[in-house]
């Protein structure tokens, strides 16, 4: 028998997000965002959705009654944000607790794009080091690199804090210059690829950032360049990278996002001179504890306190006493 306090999951969650709503909720699990899987009882009786996966118009449209959807991450890109909003349902995600793991993750990424640490592993456990002696130099260093970010937003400041702390300068493009900020700004990305020869990509995925990594940007970066993406993988246009990395337009990248996870397309896995990570940047026990706990405190702020913890901006005017 289901209370008044339906909150359903569509699809997985983090295990330890699932079990603390169990303990404050009328939990409902499903296999998947479908509205196919939802009778018309348990619809109407729906106020809040704890989610890891793609949530259209049409699944938030299913539930009548739904105030809020608590998103697992702190990119929304999956969730129509613009349509909860009009709906007047408030959307939750959860940024600052995974900041400065994304920007860990980041920097060795980066490092290992361009000293090869996978690769030298690698050959010391095929037993290497013995047969053929000293792994090659490596051709590409950090040093004397000129960083830029796309995206100087709350993890971009983290990567910036710790490219400084390398000794390299860092410059950036937003939509919006940073005031309180020591770096160059640039207008336009095609601008600050041009300005530098390491471009990290830490901006939110959807319609306003798509393919913004084009050919052009990856001229611009030039032959020396390595770009890192940590941000989405739709913010890059794969074929176009793969092309530059192919004819040495731009020197390597380091990948942690794609397009269409989990695939990541055949000619970016064929590259000697792509490093690839299956979307790990905050993927630490700590963390995504961290994260699951953010899911569940925004639901039980927004059902015992009328306000959600960390609204996205497209959602933050909506609070629950002027429904
Ligand atoms: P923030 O919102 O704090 O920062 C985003 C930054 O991007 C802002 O500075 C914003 O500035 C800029 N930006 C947004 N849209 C554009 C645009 N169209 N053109 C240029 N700049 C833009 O987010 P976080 O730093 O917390 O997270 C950033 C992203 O990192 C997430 O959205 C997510 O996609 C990704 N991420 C990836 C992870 C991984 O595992 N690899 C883990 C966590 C996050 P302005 O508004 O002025 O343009």
């Amino acid at each position: 028998e289901l209370g008044s306090n339906v909150v359903l999951v569509p699809g997985k969650l983090h295990p330890h997000a699932v079990t603390r709503l169990k303990g404050e909720f009328d939990l409902v699990t499903i296999d998947r965002s479908d509205s196919s899987l939802v009778d018309a009882v348990l619809a109407a009786k729906v106020r809040g959705l704890a989610v890891s996966t793609r949530i259209d118009a049409a699944f938030i449209d299913a539930f009548p009654a739904l105030e809020i959807i608590a998103s697992f991450g702190v990119g929304y890109d999956a969730v129509d944000a613009g349509h909860a909003a009009k709906r007047g349902v408030v959307v939750t995600n959860t940024p600052d607790v995974l900041t400065e793991e994304v920007a860990d993750t980041t920097i060795g990424l980066l490092l290992n794009t361009v000293r090869e640490f996978a690769k030298a592993e690698n050959y010391l456990r095929a037993g290497r080091w013995v047969k053929d002696g000293n792994y090659p130099l490596t051709e590409m260093t950090l040093r004397g690199r000129t960083v830029g970010i796309f995206g100087l937003g709350r993890i971009g400041r983290a990567i910036a804090r710790r490219i400084e702390a390398f000794g390299l300068p860092v410059s950036y493009h937003n939509r919006n210059r940073v005031d309180d900020v020591p770096y160059a700004y640039h207008p336009s990305l095609v601008e600050l690829a041009a300005a530098v020869d390491t471009l990290i990509c830490v901006a939110p995925g959807g319609a306003a950032t798509e393919k913004a990594v084009n050919a052009q940007v990856l001229e611009a970066l030039g032959p020396d360049g390595v770009l890192i993406n940590v941000g989405r993988g739709t913010t890059v246009d794969e074929p176009a990278l793969a092309k530059a990395l192919k004819d040495r337009t731009i020197r390597a990248a380091g990948l942690d996002v794609f397009a269409d996870e989990p695939n990541v397309p055949e000619d970016l896995l064929e590259l000697d001179n792509a490093t690839l990570l299956p979307h790990v940047g905050s993927a630490s026990i700590h963390t995504r504890e961290a994260m699951a706990d953010l899911v569940v405190d925004n639901l039980i702020s927004w059902f015992s306190n009328d306000k959600a913890l960390t609204p996205v901006p497209e959602t933050a005017g909506i609070t629950r006493a002027r429904r």
